[in-house]
């Protein structure tokens, strides 16, 4: 009998802790990594050559959104396709638990929206055999998995669930109804949850982009700050858990003492959603870094997860809704394809459509361009940005997108790039070493943009290309911090008797493709998604998952109650 289940030969083992690199072999066993250092080949009853390649830990994704997709899609892809062996799901407040039955219709309804989920994928692809929170876990338990998953307990549907969805659109939870919405979270706590989970983009601040199906805010951003202090204190008392947050009320201070307040209050992590170089506006990274760093002095357990990837958007009128924070346009897209149509048509909702332009487009009548027109005798159109489209059509750069879109039945795509690409400002945020990579996004908006190939991009772009850090720095950001920030008890690090999540790629070889199609949701969806090239193998729990960039089919994922494996 071979010693060891799996050998990892010859690679060059970069474990996470950020020491430097060496030559060796890893040794699997039950699952776990049971030696490294250099092994006999003959003791693995499977050996996979690593020679001339990168053995690290497996990257560890904090912020997904593949609460429906685990249960069609095992691999949460396109997570795990780039390397990535655990995620965090329930992100931003939002998920399908605790959901009363005859409230189904219309959680499904709200992601549709508000992470861009399709409906009729959630319709056929989800269970639905469950009601609270810890029946929710135990189905996640049962299905198949090819990656490990943490969950936060979401606070809209847990609201919901105690005060009904109007009145928790309308008011605060009396007392009663706050210590049951308490209660619930110790429960979900006590059945392995990692924490709780809130996006609040206040209605009258300056960025409520993403919102229900009908157009109204979510739960979340209602959510008065003493809720969330009361849910803190529950992390507190159980001395357990962690929290994720984006708050945006328009006042900067008062958001940061909000996320001050309930790091001291819990003495639990608080993740900050989200520090992104943004073009032209740099004090806004500058700020949050200073900020996180007095935090860090005082001792205060406030991480911030920083925009990497490239977050790049392709959208038609069909479906688009990114556009939510001004009224007039949330107003204009909301509804069926035929009445967003006549809405857009409308010359009556111009003037307004043209005053309260989106901020993405104001700050990029240059670079948004038209890249795809289904009409033929408008191809001639595709290529332009919307201020040549507007200078050649004597109209307002808006006028002529709409008139374009119109025309062609909603079909035309634009293309907006991310509004990260100065890459002087990346290298600022990368200098802070203690933001985490992403945010991926995974599992959400998938007909605009893709985020899960954040881990390889960071390796091929901002490490290979760039130089802007070390391998050895990398993979402590990519694994070893998340984890740690998030309560993996015993991942993110290459050692003896951790758990065996491990990549192995070729460092030259590594590349994120471009964006492509995929028809292959239920309900006869589609996605956009991007594939990597470079990885030799992915192992999840000591399985091997992905193999020279395909799918094994091995499905070794774990849910992880209370960060580990029980
Ligand atoms: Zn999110």
């Amino acid at each position: 009998m071979a010693e060891f289940d799996v050998v990892i030969r010859d690679g060059i083992i970069i474990d996470g802790s950020r020491m430097p690199r060496f030559r060796g072999d890893v040794g699997v066993r039950n699952g776990r990594i049971a030696k490294i250092g250099r092994l006999r080949t003959s003791d693995g009853a499977k050996v996979i050559d690593a020679s001339g390649q990168i053995v690290a830990p497996g990257f560890v994704d904090l912020h997904t959104h593949y609460d429906a997709q685990l249960f069609w899609d095992p691999y949460c892809s396109i997570s795990s396709w780039h390397g990535v062996t655990s995620i965090v799901i329930g992100n931003c407040g939002f998920g399908f638990a605790p959901v009363h039955p005859d409230e189904r219709e219309r959680a499904m309804l709200t992601m549709t929206r508000v992470e861009a989920i399709p409906y009729a994928s959630m319709k056929a692809g989800m269970p639905w055999d469950w009601e609270t929170f810890p029946q929710f876990l135990d189905s996640v338990d049962r299905r198949r998995k090819a990656v490990n998953i943490l969950p936060y307990v979401p606070v809209s549907p847990l609201l919901t669930w105690v005060m009904g969805l109007e009145e928790a659109k309308r008011r605060p939870p009396t007392e009663q109804e706050e210590r049951e919405i308490c209660r619930l979270l110790d429960e979900a706590m006590e059945a392995g949850a990692c924490g709780w989970s809130a996006q609040r983009l206040d209605p009258n601040g300056p960025a409520c982009v993403q919102r229900d199906f009908d157009g109204t805010p979510m739960v979340s951003d209602l959510m008065s700050d003493d809720t969330c202090l009361a849910l803190a204190r529950v992390l507190g008392r159980r001395n357990e858990g962690f929290m994720q947050m984006t708050l945006v009320s328009g006042d900067v201070a008062h958001d940061m003492q909000h996320f001050e307040k309930l790091a001291e209050l819990s003495g639990r992590p608080v993740l900050y959603n989200v520090v992104q170089p943004r073009d032209n506006r740099p004090f806004i990274h500058r700020g949050a870094i200073s900020w996180l760093d007095s935090c860090r002095q005082r001792g205060l357990r406030v991480y911030g997860q920083a925009v990497t990837a490239d977050t790049g958007m392709a959208f038609t009128f069909e479906n688009w809704n990114l556009f939510d924070e001004r009224q007039a346009w949330c107003d204009a897209t909301t509804g069926t394809p035929a009445e967003r149509m006549t809405k857009l048509a409308d010359p009556e909702r111009r003037e307004a459509l043209r005053s309260q332009v989106p901020r993405v487009i104001t700050e990029e009548f240059d670079q948004i361009f038209v890249t795809g027109v289904e009409r033929s005798d408008l191809k001639d159109r595709e290529g332009l940005t919307l201020r040549e489209l507007g200078a050649r059509e004597g109209k307002h750069p808006v006028d002529a997108m709409l008139d374009l879109a119109v025309s062609d039945s909603l079909r035309t795509e634009f293309y907006a790039p991310g509004p990260n690409q100065n890459m002087e400002y990346m290298k600022e945020v990368l200098d802070y070493p203690y933001l985490i990579p992403g945010v991926s996004d995974g599992g959400a908006h998938t007909k605009f943009f893709t985020g899960g190939q954040y881990p390889t991009e960071f390796l091929e772009r901002l490490v290979r290309e760039r130089n802007m850090l070390s391998l050895e720095e990398a993979h402590w950001r990519l694994s070893a911090l998340p984890a740690s920030c998030a309560g993996f008890r015993d991942r993110g690090l290459l050692r003896e008797g951790a758990p065996a999540d491990v990549v192995v790629y070729d460092y030259d070889k590594l590349h994120v493709r471009d964006m492509e199609i995929a028809r292959d949701l239920p309900g006869g969806e589609w996605r956009r998604v991007r594939k990597a090239d470079g990885y030799r193998a992915v192992l999840v729990n000591g399985e091997v998952t992905i193999e020279n960039d395909a799918q094994t089919g091995r499905t070794s994922g774990l849910l992880l109650r209370h960060g580990a494996m029980q």
